[in-house]
């Protein structure tokens, strides 16, 4: 049977960056998964992610940003890959929506660089945007868009250089731990470790076996012709407006020339097997109304739809921890839809738990701020 020194189920984004982490500390890694990631069976399907220096959750996330940005920044000039494409920010929205004020109160606080524009400046600076009254809009030129494709194989090519194993297609069918390491039973073998991390992004439930206090939303996104001649939009955000807690809508530029929106649907709940591509005219006019009000150039109907699932904790957070009980498992779920542009800093973050080295200063994601149990059968 092979051994190595850490498994790693589920190695998309944050299991692609904990493999060359823990690659790179000279660990013996192997890192399986279900599908070939990117795919479109996860959270990280469609080509770009929005990755600003901002953001609307708190300020513990400031630093983390700042790490991020440098290793994604490492991560590009060690592979070639162009990972992020820096198109600037703009986040509109009215004081007194929750997304907005988090957002100015967390780069107020932060080394970040940025501009706020009141409405009539924002206008004028943003004119192909619809700027309601009241509403500001903050410009952060660093902000970027993530580039899925390029960001996964590059972190795939840095742990395998660093000597990391990759099994693709090979689902994990059941785990196990005990005194002297675990065991990973797949549909083709059975591999053993002295550590188990688990990033099974949507699947963590299933996998882990623990009543994560945690759900799993669809969320549908749309791309649009735009006209070339056009100079490029950058990304964008709008806040829902005050008293609405609902996320913001998005959009951003894809590599392909096209424009990609989406509007966050809040407490669309499935299972992640039934994960489909299928979208319905509701999903469809959800997006074209904000769209069409937001950013009026962009008049066609989508060109393609891609259907991803994120995970949502109750309390917003992620949930980084070990198994109730074990010194040989961590995992890492619950991304609530920001877990892209975070991936490289998590990533070492699961290295240090999986090496028994802990991060005080990473307590507001620690998984013990519930009481999570394994589910019994
Ligand atoms: C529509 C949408 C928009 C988003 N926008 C942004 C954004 O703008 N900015 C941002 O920062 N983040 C964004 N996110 C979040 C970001 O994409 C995720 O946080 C990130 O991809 C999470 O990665 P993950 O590693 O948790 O999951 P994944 O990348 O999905 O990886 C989990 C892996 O586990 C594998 N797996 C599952 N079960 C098994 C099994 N039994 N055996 C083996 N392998 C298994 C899966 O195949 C998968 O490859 C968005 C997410 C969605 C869905």
């Amino acid at each position: 049977m092979n051994s190595y020194d850490v498994i790693i189920i589920g190695a998309g984004t944050w299991g692609g960056s904990t493999a060359w982490h823990l690659a790179e500390r000279g660990r013996r890694v192997l890192a399986i998964d279900a599908f070939r990631p990117p795919h479109e069976h996860g959270s990280h399907g469609g080509a770009t992610r929005l990755v600003r220096q901002s953001n609307s959750t708190g300020p513990e996330y400031v630093e983390l940003t700042r790490q991020a940005f440098e290793l994604w920044d490492r991560i590009a000039a060690r592979t070639g890959e162009q990972v992020m494409i820096e198109t600037g920010n703009v986040f509109v929205g009215a004081p007194g929506s929750r997304w907005f004020d988090n957002t100015l109160a967390n780069l107020a606080a932060s080394p970040f660089e940025h501009e706020v524009f009141q409405t009539a400046e924002a206008r004028s600076r943003f004119p192909r945007l619809r700027i309601g009254d009241g509403e500001l809009a903050v410009w952060e030129p660093r902000g970027s868009v993530g580039q899925v494709p390029a960001a996964l194989r590059a972190m795939q090519q840095l742990a395998r250089e660093a000597g990391a194993e990759f099994r693709f297609d090979e689902p994990v069918v059941d785990w196990s731990a005990d005194e002297s390491g675990v065991t990973v039973r797949t549909e083709q073998g059975t591999y053993r470790a002295e550590q188990l991390v688990v990033t099974a992004g949507a699947f963590s439930t299933t996998l882990l076996g623990l009543d994560l206090p945690t759900s799993v939303e669809r969320q549908v996104l749309a791309n649009f012709a735009v006209d070339p001649g056009a100079p490029r939009l950058p990304s964008m955000y709008f806040a829902a407006p005050p008293g609405d807690d609902s996320a913001p809508s998005y959009g951003c530029p894809e590599p392909d020339g096209t424009f990609k929106f989406s509007v966050v649907g809040k407490g669309d709940v499935i299972e992640p097997q039934d994960l489909s591509q299928d979208v319905t005219s509701a999903d469809l006019d959800r997006v074209l109304a904000v769209l069409r009000d937001r950013v009026p150039e962009i008049t066609g109907e989508p060109l393609r739809t891609t259907v991803c699932m994120w995970t949502e904790a109750t309390d917003g957070h992620w949930l980084i921890g070990r198994y109730p009980d074990s010194e040989r498992v961590t995992y890492a779920a619950a991304c609530n839809g920001r877990g892209f542009r975070y991936a490289p800093v998590v990533g070492q973050v699961l290295a240090d738990l999986s090496e028994g080295i802990t991060r005080p200063d990473l307590a507001l994601f620690e998984s013990t701020r519930f009481e999570i149990t394994p589910v019994t059968a």
